[in-house]
């Protein structure tokens, strides 16, 4: 990680910390930079996005997608989608549609829609150049057997015994895995490398497999299928793809990326690795969360505390937030973990800039003020964005019964608490100074109202006298406010490291018990009653909130983005030691 960065947020007010500058340099820009000075490429810039539709994207391919887009935009060049959908048995619809819309949210606009699909016919035609150049051979053995047959990091591979057949052979047989004469697994083209070579992907790779499925767009047109290895770099040839990025795991595969192009004689795409991203108390595998998905553990691919794009817009990301982000990690050779109070405090600071402040209450704590008038409503002023003059203000009415948080009221104050205890003055934000007077408790001997008096002389929260209050607490207007429901989000796994997981146990089993909390009566000022779906809020002093999708007509229903800095909570656990 770079460490110009901090691990950990400077709470909502750390707007000084300068967004990071759109280009950082890193390695792969430091490529394209050097290939636009000797002019391999003849001035361009060509990049794609290649993502397999068996899943939801995730933060992760926000990395892939920022570079892929963002280099390109960068140097006026152009980015394909392509999606690479080599893999009848996994790959829906439903995904690709999913992946179009995240990649939009994201901010960034394709120029190429493509699908490795479109390329079986021209692959196919390379599968019978490379079988008559004596490049590539079908082989009869069974997958089992090619793996045996592959040898080990130590030991050198056996040659198949149908390693030496004749072209015309070959030839044959290849016709009539396509022509559907044989069942799956039977067979299988296999590049002719070198059995005995050090990079285990060169031993003579399979290219083609049978397999009788249907395909998302091929329907029941193909029963062989490309590999990965044979399809991707031929479908960047294709697309003159100057510059194919992809993640570390892909670096041994390269050599095999170049063959293929160099037995083929086609265009000289160049593929260059990143690390993935990795994120503290966060799994970034689509297998892994589509297993969450299907066994109920969370709601769906958007569940908010999904890392999926999905998720994460609902919850409330914004994709400002996400480019700063990729941005500031930057682009390394070595596979680490960042934390994901960084990603956090991204968030954070964008929302700071933009989210208008509102007064909502959580856990709902009466009080009255006696020496209030009954019936008498003031409408206050409030700022709307202390960070955005233009923003403005409001009204938010006052009343004699209002609710504050249950955590702003101790009968008897601890040590350095400054809200509201019996015979403390604090102020009500935008209001006026009360001071608590005494409180009426439930048989279970819980405080269930306070009774205050306010100095009139306070409107607005400022005493004439000059006195001094340390505390400033939030309230709403008990007559005046909104009912919600509020989703409140932790980690969705307890562990820094989800996939650190003891014998005998699953990943599943580092999942966070307590990952959603849902507060079914929250308190809102009444301007939030008809909050638009998807709009953004500060709740102050609690975090930032925006409107979830299950919001009926009056009746919203609010997810918690992120919290604020808890100064308080870090206090409390020193003094518990
Ligand atoms: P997953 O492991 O989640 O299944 P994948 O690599 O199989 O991911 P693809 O659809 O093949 O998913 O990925 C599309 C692109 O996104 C690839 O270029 C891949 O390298 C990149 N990518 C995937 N995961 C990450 C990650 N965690 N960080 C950065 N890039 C990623
Ligand atoms: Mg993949």
């Amino acid at each position: 990680m770079n460490p110009s960065h901090p691990k950990t947020e400077d709470g909502e007010k750390a707007v000084s910390t300068p967004p990071p500058s759109p280009a950082p340099s890193n390695f792969i820009r430091d490529i394209i930079l050097d290939d636009l000075k000797t002019n391999k490429y003849a001035g361009r810039v060509q990049t794609r996005f290649p993502p397999e539709p068996n899943g939801y994207l995730h933060i992760g391919h926000a990395k892939a997608i920022c570079l892929d887009f963002g280099l390109a935009d960068e140097f006026g060049g152009h980015t394909n989608l392509r999606f690479d959908d080599t893999n009848p048995q996994k790959e829906e619809t439903e995904y690709v549609e999913s992946i179009k819309e995240d990649v939009k949210w994201l901010g960034y606009r394709w120029d190429g829609l493509f699908y490795a699909s479109d390329y079986f016919d021209q692959l196919y035609e390379w599968a019978i150049k490379l079988i008559k150049d004596g490049k590539a051979y079908v082989d009869d053995l069974s997958a089992e057997e090619i793996r045996k047959y592959r040898g080990t990091l130590t030991e050198p591979g056996k040659d198949s015994p149908y390693r030496n057949r004749s072209v015309e052979e070959s030839l044959n047989l290849f016709e009539r895995m396509r022509a559907g004469e044989f069942p799956d697994g039977s067979r299988t083209l296999r590049a002719k490398i070198d059995m005995a070579s050090p990079n285990l992907n060169l031993r003579d790779p399979v290219m083609y497999r049978i397999l009788h499925a249907e395909h998302h767009r091929t329907g029941n047109k193909w029963c062989i299928y490309p590999m990965y290895d044979y399809a991707h770099g031929q479908s960047d040839s294709i697309e003159k793809v100057t510059h194919s990025m992809c993640t570390l795991e892909f670096e041994d595969h390269r050599p095999l990326y170049n063959w293929f192009i160099q037995q083929l004689g086609i265009f000289p795409s160049q593929q260059v690795e990143f690390d993935r991203l990795n994120l503290t108390y966060t799994l970034l595998s689509k297998r892994k969360l589509l297993q969450l998905v299907k066994e109920d553990r969370v709601r769906g691919w958007d569940d908010p505390r999904m890392p999926t794009i999905g998720g994460i817009r609902r919850r409330g990301y914004t994709p400002e937030a996400i480019r700063n982000f990729v941005a500031s990690i930057g682009v390394s050779k070595t596979t680490g973990s960042i934390e994901l109070a960084m990603l956090e405090h991204f968030v954070r600071e964008d929302l700071n800039k933009r989210a208008p402040r509102v007064m909502a209450v959580l856990r709902p704590l009466k009080i009255v003020i006696d020496n209030y008038p009954e019936n008498q409503v003031e409408e206050m002023d409030a700022v709307n964005n202390p960070e955005d003059e233009s923003a403005g203000k409001r009204k938010v009415a006052f009343s004699r019964e209002l609710y504050i948080e249950q955590d702003d009221f101790r009968e008897v104050p601890p040590p350095k608490y400054f809200r509201l205890s019996l015979g403390r003055e604090v102020r009500l934000r935008y209001g006026y100074l009360i001071t608590a007077k005494s409180v009426v408790k439930n048989e279970r001997g819980e405080v269930i109202e306070v009774h205050c008096s306010y100095d009139p002389a306070t409107r607005g929260g400022n005493a004439p006298d000059g006195r001094k209050v340390k505390g400033t607490i939030h309230w709403v207007s008990a007559a005046h406010a909104v009912d919600a429901e509020v989703r409140i989000y932790e980690n969705l796994f307890s562990k820094e490291d989800p996939s650190e997981v003891e014998e005998g146990k699953d990943v599943l089993d580092n999942l966070n018990p307590n990952s959603l909390e849902v507060i079914a009566k929250a308190k809102l000022e009444p301007s939030l009653a008809n909050a638009a779906l998807g709009s953004r809020y500060q709740f102050e002093r609690l975090g930032y909130f925006c409107v979830d999708p299950d919001s009926g007509p009056g009746k919203p229903v609010f997810n918690r983005t992120v919290a604020l800095k808890d100064t308080w909570a870090k206090v409390e656990k020193k003094q518990k030691g």
